[in-house]
């Protein structure tokens, strides 16, 4: 069977459509944002029993592309690229941990947490670059003019196309707000051999900076306006599904910044409801930093209107975005999933990520926002006891030592760690440490 996607204005006045491999991030007719549709009439040609025998056969298996959770969609992701210009790590797959003694603690008898730091570069941008790299790929064999591939990035979409780009040897170039990224995030493309700009401003100067850049054809965008990363990132919702043996959670629980991944995640689960492989669909939260809450302070209105909004400063540091480019998808999709949006101050989610790592998690404070936003939703009576709820953890904690170090250690002004508690210094003796044991277990 062929099957085939494309460009959609997300404007319903307008409705215009271009080629996945037209050279564009913006609709020319209207400006607004474009969306990838698929034909799903001739999707719809199979049955949900042979999708889900089809996913089965080629989940996490050896089958070059198709191991790979991302690829293991390619129909209904990106069926356009041909598997020889696949540019890929093994996407997807990651852990869905049971997390029931946290669980416990906050009164939930069937809580979830989606590893999706499990991943190459330690973020869920993987399963959005892999698509955009492989169709740059496509591109260029197809004879397109593309010298290099461009992003801004608040430190994970950087590390993802640098590593991408370095598997397929095409050059990249990343922008960065100076000092707002983690060190590890810094490195990351610096290692992989990537141009990397550190531009004194904030992520929202860099997005701008880029789009500019990125004018003349030659250098292709890779932000999540670019709607091809979105196609990966509905796969976290497929994987969901699967691995709950083809059941859907009641509560989806996501960190939104530039809000590409929570309007992804709708486009999921709303594709397997279409296609009858599931037969209800899940309530969204999106969960933002009080400090770069744009979609939070909409949500207050019903959406009436949104003001995008100087970011503050947040611990948060990938969602640290006023200006987010997907609002619009965004709203669409809380809109269509009964949606909610909570925020959470630095102390909330600080103390929110050191209570999840007693119970042997391992959060990015972005996790650490989700997490805040489930206990208010808990504690509110929003999310009940027996609901099936998951959180999306969108970085890998590794990434974030340093909030992790200054959580414990109190050094973040106005946060109040509940789980301060520091290695203890001593003497190689045996005498100190049995006396240090004995002050803090009865032995
Ligand atoms: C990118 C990112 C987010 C936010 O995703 P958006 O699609 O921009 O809303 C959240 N957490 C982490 C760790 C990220 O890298
Ligand atoms: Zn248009």
């Amino acid at each position: 069977m062929e099957f085939k996607a494309s460009f959609k204005c997300i404007n319903p006045e307008c409705g215009s459509s271009y080629e996945l491999t037209d050279i564009i991030y913006r609709c020319r007719d209207c400006d607004e944002l474009l969306e990838v549709v698929h034909d799903m009439d001739q999707l719809k040609k199979r049955s949900a029993r042979e999708w889900k025998e089809l996913f089965e056969n080629r989940y996490r298996k050896n089958e070059w592309p198709y191991g790979s959770s991302v690829w293991g969609k390619k129909e209904l992701a990106c069926p356009n690229v041909d598997n020889e210009n696949i540019v890929s790590t093994y996407e997807g797959g990651t852990n869905l941990f049971w997390a029931d003694r946290l669980g416990q603690q906050l009164g939930l008898e069937d809580f979830w947490v989606k590893q999706c730091g499990m991943a190459h570069t330690g973020s869920f941008k993987d399963l959005g670059m892999t698509i955009l790299v492989s169709m740059v790929k496509q591109m260029i064999s197809q004879g397109k003019n593309i010298k290099a591939v461009a992003c801004a990035s608040t430190g994970d979409t950087s590390a993802s196309l640098a590593a991408y780009c370095a598997v397929a040897g095409i050059p990249a170039i990343v922008f960065l707000p100076k000092n707002k990224v983690s060190l590890t995030q810094l490195i990351q493309p610096i290692t992989h051999g990537v141009l990397t700009l550190s531009l004194d401003t904030d992520f929202d100067g860099c997005m701008k900076l880029v789009r500019e850049v990125c004018q003349a054809d030659d250098i292709y965008l890779a932000n999540s306006m670019n709607s091809l990363r979105i196609e990966g990132q509905k796969t976290i919702s497929f994987e969901l599904v699967q691995q709950f043996n083809w059941e859907v959670p009641d509560f989806v629980i996501v960190p939104g910044g530039n809000l590409g991944n929570v309007s992804a995640i709708g486009k999921g689960f709303q594709m397997f409801y279409d296609l009858g492989l599931i037969d209800k669909l899940p309530r969204l939260v999106c969960a933002q930093a009080e400090r770069a809450n744009p979609l939070y302070r909409s949500f207050k209105q019903e959406f009436k209107t949104f003001e995008p909004m100087q970011a503050q400063k947040t611990l948060a540091s990938a969602i640290q975005i006023g200006d987010p480019v997907s609002v619009k998808k965004a709203i669409r999709t809380l809109k269509a999933f009964e949606g909610i949006v909570e925020e959470a101050t630095e102390n909330e989610l600080a103390n929110a990520a050191s209570k999840a790592n007693r119970t042997g998690l391992l959060c990015c404070p972005h996790t650490g926002v989700a997490l805040a936003v489930l206990e208010k939703l808990v504690s509110r009576g929003v999310i009940k006891k027996k609901d099936k709820v998951v959180v999306i953890s969108t970085a890998n904690g590794l990434k974030f030592t340093d909030f992790l170090f200054k959580c414990h250690t109190e050094k973040i002004p106005g946060v109040q760690s509940d789980y301060a508690f520091e290695a203890i210094e001593l003497p190689a003796k045996y005498d100190d440490v049995r006396n240090a044991i004995r002050e803090k277990i009865e032995v």
